[in-house]
């Protein structure tokens, strides 16, 4: 085990070769950084506890902070919060309906994962390793419009994630590499190349060897985070994935996986940061116009362990403002404070832990006569269980149909069937998800179950907010599964890491649909402005493209500009 101590310091672990500073590349560098569940609220209620000199407040400062920037889609997860962001259309036109689906060998998956794709690691292709590719994407992207301007552009993406790196690079990326948790490593895909990125395995060991065992030792200031949250360190609900404990320290030397605990930790917003400016520096950003995308998920492995109460959640911020402060530091000093511009938002927000339900010091949004702008939840709320809610509900299935195996898996939200259900004669298959679904309404944490054919194929415009607009929008013809399973404000399908522990996300509620949004234009500072009414998902994507100097492509065109 290595002590936590080094990382009290904001040195990032590459900081490569750094031009002067009074450098100016000739082309603008915009990075876009997605905060994975970051919400509104969250923003909202701890910027002004943050530290003057952090990252968010720097781009505060020196940009508009918009308070709420509303997705127009019921399905507030992962992979279809950055297919919106990055295409400035809704799942329903763009495709990416699920993070994940059940394929033929019931098995879950990614919902990215392609047959035809092969993961490629530091050594090149590994034959056999299937994995992600962008063919499930229906239109283009903000990286694909700005290759079409500049073909010459430098695009780079990267995450934990392939759902969270995939949207950002669009089709011709220069590099994307998202983390294999299952081998411990960051990979590509031979949808892209066949090549590893040249700075991959300097990164991998340069970047991300140091972190490989530490242990997350303490809040970085303990004074701080206990002056503002009332939870207890392990606060009831709070789990432990693969031996990281619920309590600090959480030591990945300890873990029993410390290659799938590495992304539940703060280090991986650091190694992930570290290799963005390596990979900057080897394709030569700001020589050729240049996107950066980097969407940074620890923030969302902690809430779903710890929940966004947790002492953990409040130093994970703590810590991730001080990292993009490190990065933006690096960044001034590569191309001076105006040769580089950064769109900061999130793919959606986040529900407290069932457990706080009725703790007005974790809650007081709960207590009474507050007027909640963001509708957070008062009741105790339903984790429905992946696995369980399957085995229920292929019972069901069976009872209807008799012996065989009809229900495929959930993979949220959707419920799949399996092949054979699907080639049932139509009456028959009709039987059996009505009683699927008299099932699923029986559990409390279910408001809404919708059968695929149930919905319309023309969907209201993103203005209209009403609920069946917002289902309606979350859901594409043939990409999905076969049942619709919207959860109640407070109620969520288990995040499936700590099982039955933790938080999620995934309602049509304004707390899981509303983030924040950052823009800092480097050329010319807006200077602390900021917008507290609401406006459109599109204007993530609307104001890279202005910063990057391309015309807006045509979904994002009517979005607001700063
Ligand atoms: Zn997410």
């Amino acid at each position: 085990m290595k002590a936590d101590a080094a990382t009290a310091s904001t040195a990032m672990a590459y900081r490569g070769p750094m031009a002067p500073p009074d450098a100016q590349a000739p082309f603008p560098v915009v990075v876009t950084i997605v905060i994975d569940q970051l919400a509104a609220w969250v923003m909202s209620d701890r910027l002004s506890t943050l530290r003057p000199d952090g990252g968010f407040a720097r781009l505060a400062r020196e940009g508009t902070y918009v308070r709420e920037m509303r997705f127009a889609h019921a399905v507030t997860d992962t992979a279809p919060g950055h297919a919106a962001l990055y295409t400035g259309v809704t799942p329903h036109q763009n495709g990416i309906v699920s993070n994940e689906r059940i394929d033929e060998a019931l098995a879950r998956v990614s919902s990215l994962r392609d047959p035809k794709a092969i993961a490629v690691g530091t050594q090149g292709p590994r034959e056999g390793d299937t994995n992600s590719s962008i063919a499930a994407l229906r239109v283009p992207t903000l990286a694909d419009s700005l290759r079409a301007a500049k073909p010459d552009a430098v695009i780079i993406s990267l995450s934990l994630k392939d759902r969270g790196a995939i949207f950002g690079g669009g089709r011709t990326p220069t590099d994307v590499v998202w983390y294999d948790h299952t081998k411990g490593n960051f990979i590509t895909s031979t949808a892209f190349t066949r090549t590893p990125p040249p700075w991959l395995a300097s990164a991998w060991k340069e970047d991300h060897e140091p972190y490989a065992a530490r242990s997350w030792d303490a809040p970085l200031r303990p004074d701080w985070v206990k002056s503002h949250t009332a939870s207890a360190d392990g606060q009831d609900g709070e789990g432990d994935y693969v031996g990281l404990k619920a309590t600090y320290p959480h030591d990945l030397g300890a873990a029993s996986s410390p290659t799938k605990a590495f992304r539940m930790t703060p280090f991986a917003d650091r190694v992930l940061l570290s290799m963005a400016l390596r990979a900057m520096d080897e394709r030569a950003a700001g020589y050729h116009p240049t996107l950066v995308a980097i969407s940074l998920s620890s923030n969302d492995y902690i809430s779903h362990v710890f929940g966004p109460d947790s002492m953990e959640a409040w130093d994970e911020l703590d810590r991730l403002d001080q990292e993009l402060a490190a990065f933006f530091t690096a960044l001034d000093r590569r191309f001076g404070p105006g040769g580089w511009g950064a769109v900061l938002s999130a793919d959606h927000g986040t529900a407290p832990m069932p457990e706080t339900a009725g703790n007005t010091a974790l809650r007081p949004y709960c207590a009474p006569g507050y007027v909640d702008r963001w509708k957070r939840p008062c009741e105790k709320g339903e984790r429905l269980l992946l696995e369980p809610l399957g085995e229920e509900l292929d019972a069901v299935a069976v009872k209807t149909l008799g012996k065989g195996r009809w229900v495929a898996g959930i993979a949220d939200p959707y419920v799949w069937l399996t092949e054979a259900a699907k080639k049932l004669p139509p009456a028959r298959k009709k039987e059996m998800l009505a009683a699927v679904k008299a099932a699923l309404l029986l559990h409390p944490g279910v408001a809404r179950v919708l059968s695929s054919e149930e919905f319309p194929d023309a969907c209201p415009p993103d203005e209209i907010e009403s609920q069946d607009a917002l289902l309606c929008r979350a859901h594409a013809k043939d990409a999905g599964g076969e049942l619709y399973v919207l959860t109640k404000p407070g109620s969520f399908f288990d995040p499936n890491y700590a099982i039955g522990k933790g938080t999620s996300h995934g309602t049509d509620m304004v707390f899981d649909r509303a983030v924040p949004l950052f823009v800092r234009p480097g050329h010319a500072p807006s200077h602390g402005r900021v917008v507290d009414a609401p406006l459109t998902y599109r204007a993530f994507a609307r104001n890279a493209a202005d910063l990057l100097g391309i015309p807006a492509p045509k979904s994002v065109e009517s979005a607001p500009q700063f």
